[in-house]
């Protein structure tokens, strides 16, 4: 280990120099309360900013144990820092002048999800922060002075001032880990009360704008129907009552733009914990819940997608089915298998971005065209069998077909934005209205309903989806793309969180809704290089290998990706939902 002064000395040694001068600065440096090590150093101060880290003893940074004896409590104490030191570089960054990117100081940019990032890493109470800096320069000279300037000024104060538990508020510091805690509270207490989500009431679900995600100013606060309301014991908030979304199907219906959509859109969202004042604090969902959608041209590898379509015109076989080019409906379909084998217990659909044809088939329609001639059977059939048989629960938006009343077990109105149970109302007309048209159509095609509870309770019409949910095949088996193997330049990409690319070969990530920050997307890049070069062996299959990911994942970091030394300060973890969709969506999968 050096010195801060041999640093200094260093410094001095180079001024004036060209730049690749100061690659001679990589080491680390003991700097009194912390250690520095500048781990890259750019090649001019136009390309891509130096990465360094910072160490902080736990003996020095002093932040109480408590705050960081769960994961999500360590992750909520690590993005806490990380926003504060990000404050700080802000003031600070650019204060160096020079060409290029002289003098930026950044970390980075959190939004309103609290997620896991290299950025920042507490490890049984010392810390690692990773940050980026422009060396700065004059033209393609170094300037060393503005160096000197920040690495022994503007750094140290940023350092002091958020990595040490005595210098930071240590009062708001705490209000973020109490939340966390009864985030965390409500999530290990879903399943018991066999729900599948809460939304507290008072939460503002609305964001500003297309653009924003934070709240709506002014909107219409979240109040549970008395009949949904439930009311949880949080350690710190104590008493506090919502809207305690049971297993099962429920349909959310109502006038358009009425607040369906957006309900749904905070659910989705739900799955991560948001910060202090975001409106979302205390919408909490299952944590595997999917959102599931039609996603017209993506490529499909090997899905057993025969549960939704079967005998197709060309006879292609749907038990094990590929395209490069799926359609609405075997994109919606593949994109549900796919789930189900990453784990979700809960699938969320709305029906604006659905195949209405993978959603349901009317009674009139299937008279006319009988199931022989129809490839699809629609998700409303299966709806019911993949609850009782999967055990997984959906929450559905469909605001233009009365059909999905037959199924499901609560139906909530929305109206002005505020949710009405109207599911006995609802339940009364559907049967009324199926009576009506079974005395002037006859009784459609019954199934043949195995108990007469679940008869019960879409007893009214045969028509629905009380089949068993049908055995599918969940195990593939990819193995490795031999050409990715052989690349020893592997350059990856990532396009906010719409796109990334791997070797120039790019993979979707628009339609995956909740993939919620750039960084996550670079994460998936460095995964799925790591999945390609190091796991697929056409054994072992991708629920085993989201298993696996999840462990290492969850045991190192994920800085487990990385040879030694070589750390990406930009990376956020994604959860296996969106690993494993990103996988699938790999054009050169193999299975
Ligand atoms: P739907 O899906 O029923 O057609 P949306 O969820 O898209 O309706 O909502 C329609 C509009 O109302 C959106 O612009 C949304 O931002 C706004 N909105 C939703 N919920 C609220 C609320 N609680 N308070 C105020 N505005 C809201
Ligand atoms: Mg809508």
């Amino acid at each position: 280990m050096n010195t801060a002064t041999e640093l200094r000395n260093r410094l001095r040694n180079i001024d004036h120099k060209g730049y690749p001068a100061y690659k001679d600065l990589k080491g680390q440096y003991q700097f009194g309360d912390y250690v520095l090590s500048i781990d890259y150093v750019q090649g001019d101060p136009f390309a891509s900013p130096s990465r360094l880290s910072v160490r902080v003893e736990k003996s020095k940074a002093g932040f109480p144990a408590a705050y960081y004896d769960t994961p999500a409590k360590r992750i909520t104490l690590q993005d806490h820092l990380t926003r504060l030191f990000g404050r700080w570089a802000a003031g600070g960054s650019f204060q160096a002048k020079g060409s290029g990117k002289s003098g930026l100081l950044s970390v980075s940019r959190c939004g309103q999800q609290v997620l896991e990032r290299t950025a920042l890493r507490v490890k049984d109470g010392n810390i690692i922060l990773r940050f980026e800096a422009g060396f700065p320069a004059n033209g393609r000279t170094i300037n060393a002075r503005e160096l000197e300037k920040m690495l022994f000024e503007i750094l140290p104060d940023c350092v002091r001032k958020s990595l040490y538990y005595v210098k930071i508020d240590q009062e708001k510091l705490r209000k973020a880990i109490c939340l966390c805690e009864d985030q965390q509270y409500i999530r290990e207490h879903l399943k018991e009360r066999k729900l599948c989500a809460f939304i507290a009431d008072g939460s503002i679900l609305p964001r500003e704008s297309g653009v924003s995600e934070k709240p709506m100013k002014n909107a219409v606060a979240f109040r549970s129907p008395e009949s949904l309301q439930i009311t949880m014991k949080l350690p710190n908030r104590g008493e506090v009552t919502g809207m305690g979304i049971p297993m099962g199907i429920t349909l959310f219906v109502g006038g358009g733009y009425h607040g369906k959509s957006t309900i749904l859109q905070a659910l989705q969202n739900g799955v991560y914990d948001h910060i202090a004042g975001d409106g979302r604090e205390l919408v909490i969902t299952d944590a595997s819940a999917f959102k599931l959608r039609a996603e017209d041209g993506r490529s499909v590898t090997g899905v057993d997608i025969s549960p939704f379509i079967k005998n197709l015109p060309n006879r292609k076989d749907t038990t094990h089915f590929s395209t490069e080019d799926a359609s609405g409906s075997t994109s919606q379909a593949a994109n549900l298998m796919e789930a189900l084998e990453s784990g979700s217990s809960l699938i969320l659909i709305d029906e604006d971005t659905s195949a209405t044809n993978f959603m349901v088939r009317d009674g009139l329609m299937a008279q006319v065209i009988t199931p022989g001639e129809e490839p699809i059977t629609p998700f409303i059939s299966r709806v019911r069998g993949m609850y009782e048989d999967l055990g997984v629960s959906s929450i559905i938006v469909a605001g233009s077909s009365g059909s999905f009343f037959h199924v499901a077990d609560t139906i909530i109105q929305m109206k002005e934005y505020v949710p009405i149970d109207i599911t006995r109302k609802a339940k009364e007309a559907a049967e009324v209205y199926e009576g009506g048209h079974r005395e002037k159509y006859g009784q459609y095609a019954v199934d043949d309903s195995r108990d007469t509870d679940r008869a019960g309770v879409a007893g009214m019409t045969g028509s629905y989806g009380m089949e068993v949910f049908p055995a599918f095949n969940r195990k593939r088996c990819p193995g490795p793309d031999i050409a990715l193997r052989k690349d020893d330049r592997i350059k990856m990409k990532a396009m906010g969180t719409s796109e990334l690319s791997i070797s120039k070969e790019n993979v979707e990530l628009r339609y995956l809704e909740q993939l919620k920050d750039q960084e996550q997307s670079m994460a998936l890049a460095y995964i799925l290089k790591y999945v390609q070069l190091k796991m697929l062996d056409g054994r072992k299959d991708l629920c085993q290998i989201g298993d696996l990911l999840e462990e290492q994942l969850d045991g190192s970091g994920l800085e487990s990706l990385f040879e030694r030394g070589d750390v990406s300060a930009q990376l956020a973890r994604p959860r296996k939902q969106e690993i494993l969709a990103c996988i699938n969506r790999y054009r050169k999968l193999k299975i």
